[in-house]
């Protein structure tokens, strides 16, 4: 991929990019840092090229393996409801998927931690992040439902799920520092955002609203 195509040159063009800045605008997205680092990552190179001149529309897309590249509204209020009580320096992320969501953190926080169960996903996810030379990424082949494995990294003062489990596991909560804050779909037909915060008490639950996310599974394949 040469500089011209890695900056979507002749493929999407500015003025499509700018329109979705101002549709997550619109929706509620308003940490100017979040839509700062929406704007300037390249989500096409995330997506086959048959797709890349739908990149900068606000749906999800398929990858692959029964798999989609996150809608961009859902990656900003996540991205957004993991900061809302401050700056988050290690992150935990389930289901890097495309590596989206993982571009979109790496700019934000200190280091993440990315798990994902296919293999395949996640050496194109290592690819594309190497190509934007994001260095703070550390890429785990694992069933992240049971968190970073043996706890080596936890705990973590940010965890964000890319796929819904039906409840929360508790190898994740575990991983949760005090003062951290979760972000994870959860249910089975109907799921919703729910964002956990550790406090020295235990755990605050706030429910955000109606989504729809991938089944997190179990096993790797
Ligand atoms: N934010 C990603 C979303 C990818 S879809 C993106 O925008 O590209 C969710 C991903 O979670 C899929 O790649 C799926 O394989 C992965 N996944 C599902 N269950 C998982 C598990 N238990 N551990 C790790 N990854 C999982």
């Amino acid at each position: 991929m040469n500089s011209n195509e890695l900056a979507g040159i002749g493929m999407t063009s500015q003025r499509t990019r700018e329109r979705l800045i101002k549709r997550l605008q619109e929706q509620g997205i308003s940490d100017p840092r979040v839509i700062e680092v929406m704007r300037n990552t390249p989500r096409h190179i995330f997506v086959d090229e048959a797709l890349a001149h739908r990149a900068y529309e606000d749906v999800a897309l398929p990858i692959g393996y029964n798999q989609t590249i996150s809608q961009p509204y859902i990656v900003a209020l996540m991205t957004q409801l993991l900061f809302e009580d401050g700056p988050k320096e290690k992150v935990l992320e389930i289901g890097t998927g495309s590596g989206y969501q993982t571009a979109v953190l790496a700019q934000l926080v200190g280091s993440v931690f990315s798990m994902e169960r296919i293999k395949i996903l996640q050496e194109k996810a290592r690819q594309r992040i190497n190509l934007l030379k994001l260095r703070n990424v550390s890429f785990r082949y694992s069933d992240g439902s049971m968190g970073w494995p043996d706890s080596s990294k936890a705990p973590f003062d940010g965890i964000l799920s890319a796929a819904a489990p039906a409840e929360l596991p508790q190898s994740l909560l575990d991983q949760l520092a005090i003062g951290g804050t979760l972000v994870c779909p959860v249910g089975e037909q109907h799921q919703q955002l729910v964002v956990i915060r550790r406090t020295d008490n235990g755990f605050e639950e706030q429910k955000v609203e109606d989504v729809c996310f991938v089944p997190l599974r179990s096993g790797v394949r």
